[in-house]
């Protein structure tokens, strides 16, 4: 089974942090200046095309998915705030060393402070970080408001004027109106290699081969990049002998080269190293610092002639004092940072367990048969645009959902494929459905007729009724099915049926089930007959699949099973399924007390105490979805890796829990209602048979209220209890890590 994080790019931002540390430290000059300039000048340079690539690859999906509302300038704006705080903290940083080498006295004007801190950065290598930020908002402004291919056209035209400026100015030069016009530029900046010309072009990149999904073998990837690369080593020696570059940070060929690096790396999929983020960001931002330390304590100790005239110890001397200062900051953030986080009731949604669902069940499936995620109220509680947008991203391309609205909701943030509309429309709504491209389904003839003179052509699953006695055209009125393929308007890209007993293995259910794909399929065959196309076929949902997956079908309707559980405890399935949870439900302590034996807890004083007992106040109640049925002990919540029965009523906001053998318990501690802490764990299976329902209604009922947090960083490969363990205490660590308020600005 793959794990799904975006691990190359991850890994690869260690090396690109290296690469940049060696266009500062020249690792081969003193072996060979031809080998320094091929490594430093030109191989060293895919690492701020690469840096600029992955920013692109997040920020621009996010940017366009909240086209209609705005979440996707919250996302510009997130990257932007981090950005420039991460910059107004180098600057400081570097400010003494400013100062104490003078590099300000000839620049204190106005245009020379501007022009220092919008286009040259105030410290050699921080021209980078104003220049993504210029960089997004140009390219940010231009997808908002131009075609893809436009962006790219005209970011491609802004990189051109920048190579005519850096690697190329040699021929520019000789041009005289171009000299003019580099004349003018050079007096607004010092390079061409900055916001304005030079970033855009690897940002939109970056963020078309996020937009457009497509992926490569790995073999073409390799292919094209050591085909880009020769191409590259080749134009960056023809320049350099004829002495051409005016500076050497830019080529031609760092497109295609970089293209293809980005998608092997997309290849590469695996845990995500969120920590390596923060990691190879503070080696960028401090090696420059390290250098100056290295040439210190060499002077000092008398030994320049090894550490600073030697590149390669120089190299390796700079690279490991920036590692251990990183190290050592990430270190001391970590433990400031612990805890910082103070959602009162919030779910854990691990989208990477869902990737491993996905790929479980494209093992059980055969070839032939695709998934249609069934992503209706909400996606069963997960939210319903973070999980199909995921999805999107691992190749599902159909989905299910309850109503037009959901569908809408869908298109409106970006969610590409089909989207099968399982429910009934009313004819009122019925011409969005051609604006959003949604598929209806038909629920009977005269629903065919409406939809026939409603709308030119809608896209249609019939869907059949074989004994569920829901929605569907009745499998023997065999006439009025001919009659809904006979509608001219309507295109039938398929036709389903639904399985009402397929969760049970007792042998009159499975008769019935056995009944109704008889039927479904005889019905197919008549339809067929008689000359009409059914277009695709499917029939399971979750339990189908497991318990009948061996059916010739073009889709499964999967729903629960996807979000790594089933709807009951008690269910036996056929098939086994090794199934991830993605949900856990966490809220906080709020308060302790103490109360005496013969007090009582909550509304209704449904809870004595028989002792002394302690208590806890959880900030999370029945409005946020936790059904009062697990009121007085029928439920327990997990602190500090231990159970505590909920005593008394359920109120709307709050519960009581019972954590006298828990002496440890302090406010603000978090308490897990469903997913795991320590050893112990709470399934939603467990907690919605304690409160008699199935785990598809306690799940599609969690609150508003209860924050959404998208985690994607663990594993699902181990199963053994000490990788699960490990994982665990991974998953905290990272956990705290990123709900550091300093720490997400050091993240790129
Ligand atoms: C909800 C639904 C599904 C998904 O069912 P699960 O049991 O959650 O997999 C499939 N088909 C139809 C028609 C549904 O309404």
């Amino acid at each position: 089974m793959k794990e799904k994080g975006y691990a190359g790019l991850d890994y690869f931002r260690l090396i690109a942090a290296l690469l940049i540390v060696s266009i500062h430290t020249f690792p081969l000059i003193s072996v060979s200046q031809e080998a320094d300039f091929i490594f430093t000048h030109i191989i060293a340079r895919v690492a701020v095309p690469f840096f600029l690539m992955v920013t692109g690859f997040f920020l621009i999906p996010e940017l366009l998915k909240g086209k209609d509302g705005h979440k996707g300038f919250n996302a510009l704006g997130g990257f932007l705030k981090k950005t420039s705080l991460l910059y107004g903290v180098a600057i400081l940083i570097y400010l003494p060393v400013n100062i104490y080498t003078g590099t300000f006295k000839d620049k204190l004007s106005v245009t020379g402070i501007f022009k220092a801190v919008v286009f040259e950065g105030t410290f050699y290598h921080l021209w980078y970080l104003p220049a993504s930020i210029l960089g997004a908002l140009i390219v940010s402004l231009l997808f908002t408001k131009f075609s893809h291919k436009l962006v790219l056209g005209l970011t491609l035209f802004l990189y051109l004027i920048a190579l005519l400026g850096d690697s190329y100015y040699g021929l520019t030069e000789q041009v005289s109106y171009l000299k003019g016009f580099y004349d003018i530029l050079f007096m607004l900046f010092d390079y061409t290699r900055n916001g304005l010309f030079m970033t855009p072009v690897f940002l939109a990149l970056g963020g078309l081969i996020a937009l457009s999904g497509k992926k490569y073998t790995i073999k073409t990837c390799l292919t094209g990049f050591a085909a880009a690369t020769a191409l590259l080593l080749t134009e960056g020696s023809i320049l350099h002998t004829h002495q051409l570059q005016r500076h050497d940070s830019m080529y031609l060929m760092l497109l295609p080269c970089m293209f293809f690096l980005f998608h092997l790396l997309l290849n590469w999929r695996g845990k995500a190293r969120n920590i390596l983020r923060s990691f190879s960001m503070l080696i960028y931002i401090v090696h420059p610092m390290c250098i100056i330390l290295v040439r210190g304590f060499a002077k000092a100790v008398h030994l320049t002639g090894l550490i600073i005239d030697n590149s390669i110890v120089h190299f390796i001397t700079v690279t490991a004092a920036s590692i251990v200062v990183s190290a050592f900051v990430l270190l001391v953030f970590y433990k400031k940072d612990k805890d910082v986080k103070k959602d009162r009731a919030w779910a854990e949604i691990d989208l990477n367990n869902l990737d491993c669902n996905i790929n479980e069940f494209k093992t059980i499936l055969p070839k032939s048969c695709n998934i249609m995620a069934v992503v209706k109220a909400n996606a069963y509680g997960h939210g319903d645009i973070e999980i199909a947008g995921e999805l999107n991203k691992t190749g599902i391309n159909a989905f299910a959902v309850a109503t037009i609205e959901e569908g809408i909701r869908l298109r409106k943030n970006g969610i590409s494929g089909e989207i099968l509309i399982l429910g009934y429309t009313f004819p009122e709504q019925l011409y969005k459905l051609k604006q959003y491209d949604l598929t209806q389904t038909v629920v009977d003839l005269d629903y065919a007729e409406i939809l026939n003179v409603a709308n030119r052509r809608t896209k249609v699953h019939v869907k059949i009724d074989t004994g569920m006695h829901r929605l569907g055209e009745n499998y023997n009125d065999i006439f009025n099915l001919y009659k809904i393929y006979e509608c001219k308007n309507l295109i039938v890209t398929g036709t389903y049926t639904h399985l009402s007993v397929s969760d049970s293995l007792e042998q009159q259910d499975v008769d019935f089930t056995n009944l109704q794909i008889d039927m479904f399929y005889k019905t197919l065959e008549n339809i067929r007959e008689a000359g009409y196309n059914p277009g695709k076929i499917h029939l399971q949902s979750s339990y189908g699949v497991l318990n009948y997956p061996y059916l010739k079908c073009d889709f499964a309707r999967i729903g629960i099973a996807l979000y790594g559980v089933l709807s009951s405890e008690n269910h036996k399935t056929r098939i086994c399924v090794d199934l991830q949870p993605v949900l856990s439900i966490k809220a906080r302590v709020v308060l302790t007390k103490e109360i005496t034996k013969n007090e009582s807890v909550g509304y209704g004083r449904q809870f004595t105490a028989d002792r002394k007992t302690r208590i806890a106040v959880i900030s999370i109640g029945y409005a946020d979805g936790i059904p009062r049925t697990l009121s007085c002990g029928k439920g327990h919540v997990l602190i500090h890796g231990k159970k505590a029965a909920i005593i008394g009523k359920i109120c709307m906001d709050q519960l009581m829990v019972d954590i006298t053998d828990i002496a440890e318990v302090r406010q603000g501690d978090i308490a897990t209602l469903i997913g795991r802490d320590g050893t112990e764990s709470v399934s939603a299976e467990e907690a919605a048979a304690h409160s008699g329902t199935l785990t598809n209604e306690f799940l599609s009922r969690l609150g508003l209220r209860v924050t959404r947090n998208y985690i994607n960083n663990a594993c699902c490969t181990n199963k053994s209890r000490f990788a699960i363990n490990l994982k665990n205490s991974l998953t905290s660590f990272k956990f705290s890590i990123k709900s550091s308020q300093l720490f997400s600005i050091i993240r790129e």
